[in-house]
């Protein structure tokens, strides 16, 4: 067992911190703060992203992918920008869903572009009925000759209203026990006609989140991915790993939050000396960096774990669930120790809690993920 970097590793972490410093951040503050990031403005980042070679890091590397370790991937990923690293996840995770059973003329045609960011693609699953049962899907497939056509909505979609194409999941059928087959597809916008509305987000407000609707939506029939039925499996080999790296997300904006209140209480004088010489603001400090670590080395352990080939579904549910919790609980702190001006807009604390709490429900609600957990320790299914 080895906790250190290596000297790769930390060159890497580096190199991810000035991407962000020097050509991210730039993009971002060019942009209004309050309002999803223009299309130009992402083509920009995934054009700073694909040169960084990480447009499709979890991309076998037999069809091109990077060859990044997820634990490698997960440094990285803790040095973007939230709202840029949740857009890379969609993309990055569709790329795979596209990948894994695409028709070999289709994937010639679009995989260089997915790779190289020149086009954003995106999964659609959840439905205004189909949430945390990700399998109750009704969008339906119907098929007449060599065309598909889909029918129905899907909701709170990541990248929709920027992206090029889409993976859709939607219903081929009922099986014997009259549940939905979840079949995948290939929608390219270019191509076929998709109703968007931007969904306005609570935090990481520049990102996009998306209602999408499909109305007899065209689409050929070679754009149909993988078996029927498969969809589900890779749903999930894409959730393990988000999870994980979604809780290096929230942690990453927790660990701002705590480095604010740090420089707070020791400037801050009470009572005739600085607020962190106090014995109460200690154990609060204690308390965050204690939550902030353990949960850190949670997410990259639920990484490494993939990176050795295991399935890790309730590690990986229990470091996301774990990481987003801190996360949250230490920014709640951070706000307290810095008193009023922990509550006004001065120090972006609320913002940043806003940010972090968004995480607490894509790829796996906090309630949701306890389930995963519980089914690997009791063998016990508790969802249904
Ligand atoms: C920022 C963001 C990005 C997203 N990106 C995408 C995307 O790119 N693609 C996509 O397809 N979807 C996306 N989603 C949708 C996301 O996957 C769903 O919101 C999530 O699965 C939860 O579904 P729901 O909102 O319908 O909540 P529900 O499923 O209705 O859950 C509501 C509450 O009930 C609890 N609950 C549900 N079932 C049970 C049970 N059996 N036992 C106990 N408690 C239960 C949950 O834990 C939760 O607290 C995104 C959502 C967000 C917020």
């Amino acid at each position: 067992m080895q906790f250190d970097l290596t000297s790769d590793q930390t060159m890497l972490a580096d190199a991810a911190r000035r991407l962000s410093e020097e050509n991210l951040e730039p993009v971002l503050a060019r942009e209004p703060a309050g309002t999803p990031l223009s299309k130009a403005a992402m083509q920009e980042i995934y054009g700073y992203l694909a040169d960084f070679g990480i447009t499709a890091a979890r991309l076998p590397e037999e069809f091109g992918g990077s060859g990044l370790s997820m634990l490698d991937y997960g440094l990285v990923m803790e040095q973007l920008p939230a709202v840029v690293a949740l857009s890379l996840l969609s993309h990055d995770g569709s790329t795979v869903r596209f990948n894994a059973g695409a028709d070999p003329a289709v994937r010639a045609a679009y995989l260089d572009d997915f790779r190289s960011g020149r086009k954003i693609v995106c999964t659609a699953n959840s439905e205004p009925g189909a949430g945390s049962d990700s399998n109750a899907i009704s969008t339906r497939l119907e098929i007449e000759g060599d065309r598909a056509y889909l029918t129905g909505t899907k909701m709170w979609i990541t990248n929709a209203s920027v992206c090029d194409c889409m993976i859709v999941s939607c219903s081929a059928g009922r099986d014997d026990r009259g549940r939905p087959v979840p079949q995948r597809v290939l929608v390219d916008l270019s191509q076929s006609r998709v109703g968007l509305a931007e969904t306005p987000l609570a935090g990481l407000k520049q990102g996009h989140l998306c209602e999408v609707t499909f109305d007899r939506t065209e689409v050929p029939l070679s754009h149909l991915i993988g078996t029927p039925g498969d969809a589900g499996k890779y749903m999930t080999i894409v959730w393990n790993a988000n999870r994980p790296l979604i809780g290096l997300m929230a942690l990453a904006i927790a660990r701002r939050a705590y480095d604010t209140a740090l420089a707070h209480v020791t400037e801050r004088r009470q009572f005739g000396a600085p607020l962190a010489a106090r014995q109460l603001i200690q154990q609060d400090l204690s308390d965050m960096e204690a939550m902030l670590t353990s949960a850190r080395l949670t997410c990259l352990m639920a990484l490494a774990t993939l990176d050795t080939g295991a399935r890790s579904n309730g590690l990986s549910a229990m470091a996301k669930r774990l990481a987003t919790g801190n996360a949250i609980k230490v920014i709640h702190t951070a706000m307290q120790l810095c008193g009023g001006m922990g509550i006004t807009e001065e120090l972006g604390l609320a913002q940043l809690w806003a940010d972090a709490r968004v995480f607490q429900v894509p790829d796996g609600t906090q309630g949701i993920l306890a389930l995963i957990h519980g089914r690997d320790i009791t063998g016990t299914a508790a969802w249904r």
